[in-house]
């Protein structure tokens, strides 16, 4: 059997959080009771007219500028005609020929690596309604709340190359949304889906052959599986010398399958024309400017400065997974000078007691001074990594106000570095254990392990490890 590459290309729906819908102003609400959220205007009742929500524009050029696409100065609305109950209007209007962002592109994070996903455009449109089939035997239910919520969608170039890809692609994109808080990018509710355009060809070949559309995932499993699935079926037909038919296909979650809704030969003529009611959008330079000087620092910027303040990638990764976490954490470990040993820290003990204390990152109680002195203490060998991390810590976040420094002498914490201290409690070790001395002189030289432990039990962990060690070793070997 050949091996083949598998490519695909994605069309993605955000559905931005504004406060109203994209051309009136219904409100924009998951969950309201049905057809309550519903204008003569989401109607298209005669006489109605929509208008444009600068929300929306704004909120795709946020999005635009943080994949590096270009924004067009001028830009346009279209009709796609189709019928269906859901879409009362008889038509979507959405950007056909002129959309608002052409190109960029996105990096998507492969294990420890970034691979570059080019976008071909993203352009505004308005949802449909939402139809309920399952409900009841007879007949469809029909929810209308949704219709003219607005929405990007995001299409990018066939630059993916499996259902993995698609997951980090999925992952990135409602990472991004939820930093430039456009939409809350909840792929349950609906907020974030996606069709994924999938064909196959021999390794090697940089031809694109016939694809087929699944549309509407709005799960990343059922979207790993759909992929599956068709790369699967495409194998098999080619493999027996059949060829793939361009397809729109629907995937089924129950049987795990994609199944044809319908074929090139029978595509919608959609009868795109430009929307008379709405006039061609003009984007100044100034509104551009003003948006770029506003954005938040994106996902994978914390991820750069983490990793060159010596994060390691994995690292970078959970810290900048959230943008309240990223911008908590590079606050404070900005300027100081063990950040590999802050982050440890944030992410083992911090993190963990801010969720499971339900506490607020505003909240966070010990000050930035106060927590510098704390890993000090650490980084010194003042305290022992664990006596720190263990006992300090916690004790700390209860009296956020004593000084680390004063609280751990309290607590009788500091190591014990000084030689008395230590001979003495070695030569005791050794007095209590003449067997085990011996067997290490003999040539159990493993046995050191065992004295170490002995040494930290009798300091109750308070033993300078690096000082013991070396004093342990001239003291056996006297
Ligand atoms: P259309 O105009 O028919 O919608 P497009 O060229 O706009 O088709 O592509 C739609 C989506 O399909 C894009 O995401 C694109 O990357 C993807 N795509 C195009 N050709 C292929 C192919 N051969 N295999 C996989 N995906 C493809
Ligand atoms: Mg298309």
């Amino acid at each position: 059997m050949k091996s083949y590459e598998t490519v695909i290309g994605l069309e993605v729906h955000v559905q931005l959080n504004t406060q109203s819908k994209a051309f009136c102003n219904d409100p924009v609400q998951f969950g309201a009771e049905p057809n309550t959220l519903v204008s003569p205007i989401s109607l298209a009742h005669p006489g109605t007219l929509p208008k444009i929500n600068k929300e929306q524009v704004n909120k795709a050029i946020q999005l635009g500028l943080a994949l590096d696409a270009s924004i067009s100065l001028r830009t346009d609305f279209d009709r796609k005609n189709y019928f269906y109950p859901d879409l009362p209007k008889g038509y979507q209007i959405t950007q056909d020929h002129q959309p608002i962002c052409i190109g960029g592109s996105l990096m998507i994070r492969m294990k420890d690596q970034w691979k570059r996903i080019r976008i071909h455009h993203i352009h505004m449109e308005e949802d449909a309604g939402k139809s309920m089939h399952d409900q009841e035997d007879d007949y469809s239910l029909v929810d209308l709340n949704r219709a003219g919520t607005p929405l990007l969608e995001i299409v990018t170039e066939p630059d993916l190359r499996s259902a993995d890809e698609v997951d980090a692609f999925m992952s990135g994109i409602r990472q991004l949304v939820r930093y430039l808080d456009i939409s809350d990018g909840n792929m349950q509710e609906g907020s974030l889906r996606c069709d994924c355009n999938v064909s196959i060809r021999p390794l090697g070949s940089t031809e694109l052959n016939a694809r087929c559309e699944i549309k509407n995932l709005n799960s990343m499993r059922f979207a790993r599986q759909a992929v599956a699935y068709e790369v699967q079926r495409q194998t098999e037909l080619v493999e027996n010398g059949l060829e793939v038919e361009q397809q729109t296909l629907t995937f089924d979650p129950v049987s795990r399958k994609t199944s044809p809704i319908r074929s090139k030969e029978d595509a919608i003529d959609y009868r795109y024309f430009p929307d008379p009611d709405l006039p061609p959008l003009k984007i100044s330079p100034v509104q551009i400017e003003k948006i770029q000087k506003s954005q938040v620092t994106l996902p994978w910027e914390y991820h750069q400065t983490f990793q060159d303040w010596g994060l390691s990638f994995d690292d970078a990764t959970i810290l900048s997974e959230e943008m309240e976490i990223a911008a908590h954490f590079s606050k404070l470990a900005e300027g100081y000078n063990h950040p590999v040993l802050m982050a440890n820290c944030y992410i083992q003990k911090i993190r963990p007691w801010l969720a499971e204390q339900n506490i607020e990152l505003k909240n966070f109680p010990i000050s930035k001074p106060h927590f510098w002195e704390f890993l000090d203490l650490i980084q010194d060998n003042k305290i022992s990594n664990t006596s720190g991390f263990e006992k300090l810590l916690p004790a700390l976040l209860n009296n956020p106000n004593k000084k680390p420094g004063e609280l751990a002498k309290e607590m009788d914490l500091f190591q014990k570095g000084d030689a008395d201290f230590l001979e003495n409690l070695i030569r005791e070790i050794l007095n209590e254990n003449p067997d085990k001395v011996k067997a290490y002189k003999n040539g159990k030289k493993g046995l050191k392990g065992f004295f170490m432990g002995e040494l930290m039990k009798k300091s109750k962990g308070k033993a300078n490890p690096q000082t013991s060690a070396n004093l342990l070793e001239k003291m056996l070997d006297a």
